[in-house]
């Protein structure tokens, strides 16, 4: 089968991999990929700087596609379905409270698991989900950012003092995460939502597919202190600053992207402010299945800023990317 690999920084290729062989008493399911989204870390493992993505690897873990072969009684050949990246051990003391993303057993597809740039990945059962009647595959390979958002929203719904119909929130970056981050804050009833972004392609889009305001925030700084949600999904010393900066006293930061591991932050305002300052990492099985289900009933919109490439074309599309060519947020390759 095709697959395309991560060989070198900055280089991807098209190589032939052996077809995926199912081993006994595993429980897998082999899926015939029908669409798999790049994502910001597949980017950090592009410039070699994610020491867990080495060369030789196949990346990308946001996935759908068809059942070809399943151990599970549970799916059949021609099964439409997505697949949670995260492979728990359902087991340890986080999986047995329901946070299996923070599973001390676990493996990520793309990382040390074989990923979806390719024709063919297998993924045991349990991380298997048939798609909804109507959803595309293509819009379900939407799955896992938007989960990851969701995941993000909830654990900051738990910190908000006030419904977010009534919250005032900054979404820092306008790539995937950020622009889901407004389609997910706009489905569950928030309505002044403002939008930092440096890249005007990206801005106007985003602005364009969400109806929020698209500020760039080398020209507009943000107003101090007016923000009672700030969701920071860039994760740069530069964004974590305006973060803190932006919001009000009482407020929550929840910082979901990470580009910058350390930096400074002004602890002196999140401590007199009594800010709440949230990480967070992926999302649950139920948040995923909550996710497909909200995909499933339009509550995104559209998703008409999604693009598709030819897999074997992925090394230009890791390079449009890269060079911020692209106003698309997302990038889907088809197999
Ligand atoms: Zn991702
Ligand atoms: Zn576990």
């Amino acid at each position: 089968m095709k697959a395309l690999v991560y060989t070198q920084p900055y280089r991807v290729s098209v190589e032939e991999r052996p077809y995926p062989q199912l081993e006994d008493g595993s429980e897998l399911v082999l899926i015939r990929i029908g669409a798999a989204g790049i994502c910001g870390s597949d980017m950090h493992a592009f410039h070699g700087s994610d020491p867990r993505r080495q060369p030789g690897l196949v990346l990308g873990h946001e996935l759908a596609g068809e059942v070809v072969e399943s151990q599970s009684p549970r799916f059949r050949t021609g099964d439409r379905v997505t697949a949670n990246p995260l492979i728990v051990c359902g087991q340890c003391e986080f999986c047995r409270q329901g946070r299996d993303n923070l599973c001390s057993d676990r493996h990520m597809v793309g990382m040390d698991w074989a990923g979806a740039f390719a024709e063919f990945m297998k993924i045991p059962a349990r991380s298997v989900v048939k798609l909804p009647d109507g959803l595309s595959v293509q819009h379900a390979a939407l799955t896992e950012p938007a989960a990851t958002v969701v995941h993000a929203l909830k654990l900051t719904q738990r910190a908000l003092h006030l419904p977010l119909a009534e919250t005032r929130a900054l979404v820092i970056g306008g790539g995937a995460i950020g622009l889901l981050t407004v389609l997910v804050l706009r489905a569950w009833g928030c309505r002044d939502i403002t939008l930092a972004e440096t890249n005007g392609l990206r801005r106007e889009a985003a602005v364009r597919h969400t109806g929020c305001v698209g500020i760039n925030p080398l020209e507009t700084p943000v107003e101090e202190a007016q923000m009672q949600l700030v969701v920071d999904a860039v994760g740069a010393a530069p964004t974590r600053q305006m973060a803190l900066q932006a919001v009000k006293p009482g407020g929550v930061v929840m910082h979901i992207g990470l580009q910058a591991w350390a930096s400074e932050i002004d602890m002196r305002k999140l401590t007199l402010a009594e800010i709440t300052l949230l990480g967070t990492y992926t999302y649950t099985m139920d948040d995923f299945c909550v996710t497909l289900k909200m995909l499933g009933e339009g509550a995104l919109g559209p998703l008409d800023w999604v693009e598709t490439r030819p897999l074997t074309e992925g090394q230009q599309a890791f390079d449009d990317l890269e060079s911020q060519r692209v106003s698309a947020a997302k990038i889907l390759l088809i197999p």
